[in-house]
């Protein structure tokens, strides 16, 4: 059940030389980005210098909050006309951060998701649905184009109407379907209430948000189909960074397209297999955005026993974030994101809290924000029409609904140091 069974296989001297190789074409392509240029003169550092696969941690790290230096295509090593598509992912205030793909780009990414799918079983004879967003979120057209590229009879049902997508998982005999977990699991409750069994369905393929091995038991026990995790992220094209084999044990990390490694997020330290830290990429093949030495916010471990599958080094299910991302209903939120809408905002104070539940086992977002002493007229009854236009405001900026509950100035809780502004009530997922 391989794809490209010599890139999925490869291992030791091999993997290494094709690393390095392909490391120092990443650096050439990265020197043409000013960000970079002035990155690796920073640090004293160039093209030479990086002799081995190992020289990796002589170069300077990319942060989220770097790329906002470069909206919106100030990160592209390639003319613009060579950019055949764009997505891009929530940044960490105002502007999102815009991702740019080169066709060679598109072609490597599709045949990476079709790597992670023939690996857990799927083929040309089976019916795929994609019940994920598509648009600007990577998750739709990723996962869209690595199915057809397999042969599968692609179905892009896209979000919502979920006895819809039931309907069609019948009546198209699905066999695959890609979602968050908890989408899945609202979708395994109505179809119950709807009194459906849906027989032909026989694997899932969950990402985008955190999950738990409870959840899995849960989803496979209620669907009778194996449940796979998947791992990606925008800035390394999307999904398909990573994803589990049929042993369910860790998630595959395609290594002749990412560099991994582990560090410790307080020192940049690198850390060995089996301890537990940030994971951070370098890009080994993207021509219109290379990334060097990414730093996730995602928090693994190498796993480095050998996998029965023949497949090389896996990373950890992921276990939280370095930083204070949030992910809600498969989309990720900054609260700075938040403090930048609401610092907009003439009629605000200067404190919010936000709490996230978890309602019929999808996130609710609801956000308490003081307003401000001059706005408050003492009548909280008054004010529903600024409390619709801050929700439209945070669902513009975020791409998500909110429930926004404005109170009265100095009922939110003051903090002595740095504040605790998100109350996640989500517990064990
Ligand atoms: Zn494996």
């Amino acid at each position: 059940m391989f794809w490209n069974e010599e890139m999925e296989t490869l291992r030791g001297k091999k993997l290494e030389d094709l690393q390095t190789k392909r490391l120092k074409w990443t650096l050439s392509q990265a020197e043409k980005i000013p960000f970079y240029q002035e990155r690796l003169r920073a640090a004293g550092i160039s093209n030479s210098d990086i002799q081995k696969r190992d020289d990796i941690t002589r170069l300077p790290f990319t942060k989220k909050t770097d790329l906002r230096e470069g909206y919106p295509f100030g990160f592209f090593a390639v003319p613009k006309r060579d950019i055949v598509r764009i997505h891009t992912t929530s940044g960490t205030t105002g502007k999102p951060t815009v991702v740019g793909y080169t066709r060679n780009d598109l072609a490597t990414w599709a045949e990476l998701i079709a790597r992670n799918l023939t690996m857990v079983g799927l083929t040309a004879d089976d019916t795929f649905q994609n019940a994920v967003n598509y648009g600007l979120f990577t998750g739709g057209l990723g996962f869209h184009y690595g199915a057809e590229l397999m042969g599968m009879t692609v179905v892009p049902s896209a979000t919502g109407n979920t006895r819809r997508q039931i309907e069609m998982i019948q009546d198209f005999g699905v066999n695959a379907i890609h979602c968050t977990p908890g989408y899945a699991l609202h979708i395994t409750e109505v179809a119950e209430e709807m009194g459906i069994t849906l027989g032909s369905l026989r694997i899932g393929c969950f990402g985008a948000e955190a999950w738990s091995e409870t959840m899995r038991h849960e989803l496979e026990t209620r669907l009778a189909i194996d449940a796979y995790d998947s791992y990606g992220m925008s800035e390394m094209y999307g999904p398909g960074v990573a994803f589990e084999c049929t042993e369910k044990h860790g998630l595959h990390i395609w290594e002749d397209c990412y560099l991994p490694e582990i560090i410790d997020p307080a020192t940049g330290e690198t850390l060995g297999p089996g301890e537990k830290g940030e994971l951070v990429i370098t890009s080994l093949s993207k021509e219109a955005m290379p990334m060097i030495r990414y730093r996730t916010g995602d928090i693994t471990m190498f796993i480095e026993d050998e996998c029965p599958c023949g497949r090389g080094l896996r990373i950890a299910r992921i276990m939280g974030r370095s930083d204070d991302m949030l992910v809600i209903r498969g989309i990720n939120v900054f609260p700075s994101q938040i403090e930048h809408v609401l610092l907009g905002i003439a009629e605000v104070g200067d404190q919010f809290m936000v709490y996230i539940d978890r309602v019929h086992h999808l996130d609710e977002m609801t956000i308490d924000v003081e307003m401000n002493r001059s706005a408050f007229s003492g009548e909280l009854g008054d004010l529903v029409g600024l409390q619709k236009q801050i929700q439209q405001k945070l669902q513009e900026a975020l791409t998500l609904r909110t429930t926004v509950r404005l109170v009265e100035p100095g009922s939110l809780p003051r903090f002595e140091g740095k504040a605790k502004r998100v109350i996640d009530r989500r517990g064990d997922l």
